[in-house]
């Protein structure tokens, strides 16, 4: 607003002369015209005076002549009188410029002498002319003895008041001068305080906040003035800091909610310049901030050395700018992460278009799970289908030829459909546990058990199937473990699953030791199975007790839902505080086990969230 303000100043200008340069100018003519008329004042009667005082110069030369051709004639014959007077003015009129013409005449106006006879030139010049009598006393008596006119040029008069005229021109000039002088000092004083103060705007408003007006030596008005700015000043320089402070404060909030969402955010100008890309989206994109900041976002490549975003953004630029437009998705793989990128379009309030943001989501997880849970349908199916098909064809065959078989031969047959009801019977109550268990507020009920017992249980049910394959079971206990609070339903179902996948994936012939014994920190009470199958490869291993995970390699052709594993694991952590575990090495065999709490905790019943499927540890 201010800027506008000062923008819209010269406009006022064109309107006209400043309210205060008229003022000066009217009084300036003012001043002259007062002047002007006052020097002809004084000119007028300096001239008045000097006409009168000259007149008197005029009646006393006059009077003083005719006193000395009175005292000259005094008791010289008629003839002499001439040659007396005429020295006499002679002399007079040679004694001074001014004098034009002397005329002596006799009491009857008769001439006696007079100098226009001798310098006719200088008489022309007389302008003031003056005659006196000339009077001779004796006594009580006077006697008039003639009279003189003199003849004045009024030259001195002429010159006298031509100086003081010029004088007093000269000082009413001067005078006008030096008001012109104040006037012109006066109001640049005044101006050049107003220019400081107008240089002062000029800084405020080029965001110079705080500057500040030297008070010294300037008038009081200007001082209240000046102070005045200074406050305004020091104000608007605490209220921008204040601003600053706050829109900096905003801006780091801004920021680190940015810089700690979790999913990959990149943010690009309309000349597709990528001027923010927070902490997630570097370690997603694999780069680092300096090589992506300010580069177009169409020149990153992927881990394949693909320019993944050029065509995406093509796309991007291609449809028709919508605010409320859905954002265009699409995935990219770097490091074999499956990363889902949504672009939207940024506007700003006035819904003027800046650029667009690309959201990253790391989807690797969600794939993967996908492709389980397709696998898993593919698995369970399979598995279902081998016990029907085998349970048909026995059924079939005991049907329509039963009777051509002996008993024996009978009861084998049925101990074959009664294997495949038990691995039917197991699947289906793995599904169904898998659907339990996951549920949260499930809660199973324990009573102290021994666990040797809930082990041999276990082994004598899957002795048959162990002697089918050859396989040596050993059990090694240590004496004297306690009992402990179990759920046995579910600790027998999860020892079960491991003792079964170490008969499944144990090649014929080959020997299987069971542990049961003390942690040795004396806290738990410990449970293992070791084989000596395939063995699992390090990264499987962290992976093995996930959903729907299994291992699908040459050695491992076994078919399977995943669930086993995972079941165990939700059965150990989540409900007995316990803690699953395998050490394996591929080729040598492997060794499955949990880890039970003798005292457990009191239980807390919370959300449960299995530790492999928390963010943090996904990422580790
Ligand atoms: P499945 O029904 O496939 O056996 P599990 O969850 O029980 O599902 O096992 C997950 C994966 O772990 C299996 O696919 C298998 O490859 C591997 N596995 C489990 N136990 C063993 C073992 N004792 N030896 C080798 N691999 C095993």
């Amino acid at each position: 607003m201010a800027g506008e303000e000062l923008k819209e100043k010269p406009k006022a200008k064109k309107k006209g002369m400043a309210a205060q340069t008229r003022l000066i100018i009217a009084g300036l003519f003012a001043s002259t015209v007062f002047i002007f008329l006052a020097a002809c004042f004084a000119t007028y009667s300096i001239g008045e005076n000097m006409n009168k005082a000259y007149k008197n110069f005029a009646q006393v030369l006059s009077k003083t002549l005719a006193i000395e051709g009175v005292e000259v004639t005094k008791e010289l014959p008629e003839l002499a009188k001439y040659d007396a007077l005429r020295t006499n003015s002679v002399s007079v009129l040679k004694s001074n410029d001014d004098i034009a013409f002397i005329i002596f005449k006799d009491p009857k106006s008769k001439i006696i002498y007079s100098s226009k006879d001798d310098y006719p030139d200088q008489a022309e010049k007389a302008r003031i002319t003056v005659s006196s009598p000339m009077i001779v006393k004796n006594g009580s008596l006077t006697t008039n003895a003639g009279s003189v006119t003199v003849g004045l040029s009024g030259n001195i008069m002429d010159k006298v008041s031509a100086t003081s005229r010029g004088s007093l021109v000269f000082v009413f000039v001067l005078a006008w001068f030096v008001i012109l002088g104040i006037i012109y000092m006066n109001s640049s004083i005044i101006t050049r305080e107003l220019r400081k103060l107008h240089q002062g705007v000029k800084k405020i408003s080029s965001g110079e906040f705080g500057y500040m007006l030297d008070d010294k030596d300037v008038d009081k008005e200007i001082k209240e003035l000046y102070s005045a700015f200074n406050d305004m000043s020091e104000k608007l320089s605490r209220y921008n800091e204040q601003t600053i402070e706050s829109l900096t404060f905003e801006r780091n909030k801004l920021e680190s909610v940015l810089m700690s969402i979790v999913n990959g955010v990149v943010v690009c100008d309309n000349h597709d310049k990528v001027i923010m890309v927070n902490n997630y989206a570097k370690r997603l994109l694999e780069v680092e901030e300096d090589d992506i900041l300010n580069t177009q976002i169409q020149d990153f490549c992927d881990s394949t050395g693909e320019f993944c975003f050029s065509d995406k953004i093509a796309k991007f630029k291609d449809t028709p700018l919508d605010e409320d437009g859905s954002p265009i998705n699409f995935t990219i793989e770097i490091d074999q992460r499956i990363l889902k990128c949504l672009i939207s379009p940024m506007f700003t309030r006035s819904n003027s278009y800046v650029g667009y943001i690309i959201i990253i989501i790391d989807v690797t997880k969600e794939h993967e799970m996908d492709q389980l849970r397709s696998n898993f349908i593919s698995n369970v199916s399979h598995e279902l289908r081998t016990p029907v098909t085998v349970l048909r064809s026995y059924i079939d065959t005991l049907y329509n030829f039963g009777n051509d078989f002996d008993f024996n031969t009978q009861r084998e047959f049925i101990g074959v459909m009664n294997q495949e009801i038990i691995r039917m019977n197991r699947m289906v109550n793995d599904i169904l546990d898998f659907s339990r268990y996951e549920a949260q507020n499930i809660h199973l009920e324990k009573t102290k058990q021994d666990i040797v017992e809930i082990i041999e249980d276990a082994v004598n049910q899957v002795h048959v199937l162990a002697k089918e394959h050859d396989l040596t079971i050993s059990i090694m206990k240590e004496p004297d473990l306690p009992e402990i609070p179990i759920n046995v339903d579910s600790i027998s179902r999860a020892f079960m699953n491991i003792l079964s996948n170490a008969i499944k994936y144990s090649p014929d012939g080959k020997r299987i030791k069971v542990r049961a014994e003390r942690s040795r920190d004396g806290e738990y009470v410990e449970v293992s199975v070791e084989d000596q199958g395939p063995g699992i490869s390090e990264k499987d291993q962290k992976r093995v007790f996930d959903r729907f995970y299994r291992v699908e390699n040459a050695t491992h052709s076994v078919k399977g839902t995943g669930l086993g594993l995972h079941l165990v694991k939700v059965t150990i952590e989540k409900h007995h505080q316990g803690q699953v575990f395998v050490n394996s090495k591929e080729g040598e065999g492997s060794t499955f086990g949990f880890r039970l709490p003798i005292h457990p905790k009191e239980e807390e019943r919370e959300e449960y969230i299995p530790k492999h499927q928390l963010p943090a540890e996904s990422e580790a």
